[in-house]
């Protein structure tokens, strides 16, 4: 080991690991483009007082787990502990929502910072994939959120999990809501954890996301959001599970489901996968917000959004699929046998390439022995050999090495038989 270790919390990421994440973000990046999403990229700090004013001042984001400092100009910085803040900021400064029609949507994905205690999938710098739409008047644009979710890990092959679902209504309905939970809760204060009875006065749903009181919670019969939920706001929560049964998601009603930030009116979600030890993992959520954009100084503008955690993402797809199984494949290995042959190895790999696949030419000093056991540790698919006789014939020795049948043909032909 050299002298620096990498801080607690933060993780090298290279190989096969490297691979899947890269895989996931151009998935999910080929995926918004069938949605017509457009990218976006913020900075990765903001002003501190933007995650403070978004987030929500009482949030445990906010109140344990941000990276802030001054910087050198004393300006209170904070590392972005999540996408939403950065991005509906961006839209204000550059008036995107002014420029572009209604609903605009976009995507982002990058490292994220919470000071939290690193355990499986939850580090203090991690990845996420999300998206915003802003503008958003209709609950359709819930229902198209949990599609393209659903349509991204179809394509990255997650078949079994499940999103849990749950609806604060409108404003209205999520204050009326936070009322009868807080007059619930006074009777049962002094039972809370410490953290719970500071929220019972600051923001009282956030008991109902407490890791510490879950158990004594389930003992309680809390009032159900549906129970504040008016007619009009019932009927939209209804419409949005049609559309999701008509869909085929797999989703389920979770009627105490919160989130932990405090911006949500509305649809909110989570994606839960449940790993092989039996541990259950959220890898992703989101939800409504009607009044971000607003708070933030721009328009009366209502939102949909949500994030997915790639660490988490990467970690079930190596515990279902193996982590060789998202290794570069390697087409083509071109052996020059002969020095003269170097140049024709090069040529014939740019052809190659430009025809997608994938090459490695033998540069090194590998003897032809070694050459094939390099190839075989590594798994290549094909050899083409080329010595004397191929450069005097301008024909290639074309070996498949899973099946070491061997062929001798011109490179047109080669390029070919494999169209
Ligand atoms: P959140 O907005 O906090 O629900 O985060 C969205 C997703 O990001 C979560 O479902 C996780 O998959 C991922 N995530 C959040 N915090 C962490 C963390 N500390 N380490 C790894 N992934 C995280």
């Amino acid at each position: 080991m050299g002298n620096y270790i990498r801080p607690r919390g933060t993780l090298d990421l290279f190989d096969a690991d490297a691979q899947i994440f890269s895989y996931i973000n151009k998935t999910a990046s080929e995926v918004a483009k069938k949605y017509n999403y457009k990218p976006i990229y913020t900075p990765t700090f903001e002003q501190t007082s933007l995650f403070a004013r978004s987030t929500g001042e009482t949030s445990d984001i906010v109140t344990k787990e941000m990276y802030t400092f001054k910087d050198k100009g004393d300006r209170e910085i904070t590392l972005r502990p999540e996408g939403t803040a950065g991005v509906i900021r961006a839209i204000i400064e550059n008036k995107l929502y002014a420029i572009n029609d209604l609903p605009v949507k976009y995507y982002y994905s990058g490292s994220f910072f919470r000071y939290e205690r690193p355990q499986v999938g939850r580090y203090r710098e991690f990845s996420q994939f999300g998206v915003e739409i802003v503008g958003s008047n209709s609950y359709l644009d819930d229902c198209e959120l949990i599609l393209f979710i659903s349509s991204l890990l179809k394509e990255l092959k997650i078949n079994d999990y499940v999103i849990r679902i749950n609806t604060f209504g409108d404003l209205n309905c999520r204050n009326n809501y936070r009322d009868s939970v807080k007059e619930f809760f006074k009777p049962h204060i002094s039972s809370l954890c410490e953290d719970c009875q500071k929220r019972f006065n600051n923001n009282p749903l956030r008991i109902l996301d407490c890791k510490i009181d879950k158990e004594y919670l389930q003992t309680l019969s809390i009032p159900q959001t549906q129970d504040s939920l008016d007619e009009k706001n019932k009927n939209e929560f209804t419409k949005i599970k049609e559309i999701l049964k008509d869909n085929d998601i797999p989703f389920k009603e979770d009627p105490y489901l919160v989130r932990g930030l405090d911006y949500y009116t509305g649809l909110i979600f989570e994606v839960d996968i449940t790993l092989k030890d039996g541990k259950v993992l959220t890898i992703g959520g989101g939800g409504r917000y009607s009044c971000l954009v607003k708070e933030l100084g721009g328009p009366d503008l209502n939102c949909v959004g949500f994030a997915v955690g790639i660490n988490r993402i990467a970690l079930y797809l190596k515990e279902l699929y193996g982590k060789e199984n998202y290794e570069n494949k390697v087409d083509y290995y071109i052996m020059p046998f002969i020095e003269q042959a170097t140049k024709k190895a090069t040529a014939i790999a740019k052809i190659l390439r430009e025809k997608n696949y994938v090459v490695v030419v033998e540069n090194g000093k590998r003897s032809v022995g070694s050459m094939f056991k390099y190839a075989s540790k590594n798994n290549f698919s094909k050899a083409i050999m080329i010595g004397e006789d191929e450069l005097k014939e301008n024909k290639l020795k074309v070996k498949d090495l899973k099946t070491q049948e061997q062929i001798y043909v011109t490179l047109e032909d080669l390029l070919k038989g494999s169209e």
